[in-house]
């Protein structure tokens, strides 16, 4: 456990890990994208503002760039946006050993096989995390709301001992021997949920007002799209944990929403895309969610973002 712990990606939920772990001691080390990154980096003394209901801490996090040493990374935790995780981790590849692990921090599906399928040898585990986290500024992130993170292997082997490092920093963590249909379910409630949001630029609460008819078919193709990947729950049981989540999260912005909002890459592929693409793959037809993900794409289109 003596290896150091490294984060690939300085963006919030990344900070928020980093403050953490390096609040607890853990030898933890940041992977920033540019070389003015890192300047940027350390024209602030290397010093990490993490802010928590009005009170902030400055911590000592050092960072460096992916080439600038070859120091072999055994361990290491994907935290940049599901649509820049391939190009991160091609800058990484060269340090990585034959038995280096990895933990990708990922919303959607998608990014987490694309990795498992280029790394054979290395252990690559997913995780669903629930914290909401945003960057006040480079060196400056917020932890907006406390949730909780869910490991597993989808080669289904025990939790690895190094993931003790998440305890001693803290966060609230458990290991889920059936890490897939945690990230199916998730993927589920965002598709009900983010693309409606940012098509109406509605708060989560209104989802399913806004909706309307065609709320009750997208959440039976959803259901369809579940039982062929394996996830077996009746329709009422998932109906309700999206409405619970409506309801829980009534007054929020979905993450697709505010990065519509600011211009900002949506990780729709990882989304919509993949659940369009497994569903055609499983012979399902799925008309709502096929046109939600067009009109989405238009929208983004429109705005010249991409649509992937
Ligand atoms: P974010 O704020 O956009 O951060 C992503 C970071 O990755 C950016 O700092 C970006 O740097 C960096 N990056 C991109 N390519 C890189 C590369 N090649 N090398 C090094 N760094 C690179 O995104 P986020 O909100 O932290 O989200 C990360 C993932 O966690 C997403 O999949 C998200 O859905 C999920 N998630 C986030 C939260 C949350 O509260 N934020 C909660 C749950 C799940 P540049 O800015 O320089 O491009």
């Amino acid at each position: 456990m003596s290896e150091t712990l490294y984060i690939l990606g300085a963006g919030s939920l990344g900070l928020l890990w980093a403050t953490r772990c390096a609040h607890a001691g853990i030898d933890c080390r940041l992977i920033l994208r540019t070389p003015r990154a890192l300047r940027d980096w350390h024209s602030g003394q290397d010093q990490l503002l993490l802010e928590q209901q009005g009170r902030s801490q400055s911590i000592h996090v050092p960072a460096e760039l992916a080439g600038a040493s070859q120091q072999p990374i055994q361990r290491l935790v994907i935290a940049t946006k599901a649509w820049a995780v391939t190009e991160a981790l091609d800058s990484v590849a060269p340090r990585l050993a034959a038995d280096s692990q990895l933990l990708l921090l990922q919303n959607g599906l998608g990014s987490q096989q694309a990795v498992r399928a280029r790394l054979t040898s290395q252990r690559v585990l997913y995780a669903s995390v629930t914290d909401g986290a945003w960057k006040r500024a480079a060196n400056h992130v917020v932890w907006a709301g406390v949730g909780r993170t869910l490991v597993g292997d989808p080669q289904q082997q025990p939790a690895p001992d190094w993931l003790a490092l998440l305890d001693l920093a803290g966060i609230d963590w458990h290991w889920e021997p059936q890490i897939m249909p945690v990230l199916w379910l998730k993927l589920a409630v965002n598709c009900a949920i983010n693309p409606i949001t940012a098509l109406h630029d509605c708060v989560n609460g209104e989802v399913a007002e806004r909706a309307g008819a065609s709320f009750a078919p997208l959440l039976a193709e959803l259901h369809a799209l579940l039982a062929s990947q394996g996830v077996i729950l009746p329709l009422a049981e998932l109906r309700q944990r999206i409405l619970e989540v409506i309801q829980a999260t009534a007054a929020n912005s979905s993450s697709m929403r505010q990065d519509l909002r600011a211009r900002r890459r949506t990780e729709i592929d990882f989304i919509l895309g993949h659940a369009c693409r497994t569903a055609r793959q499983a012979g399902l037809a799925t008309p709502v969610l096929d046109s939600l993900y067009r009109q989405l794409q238009n929208r983004l289109a429109e705005l010249g973002l991409p649509t992937c």
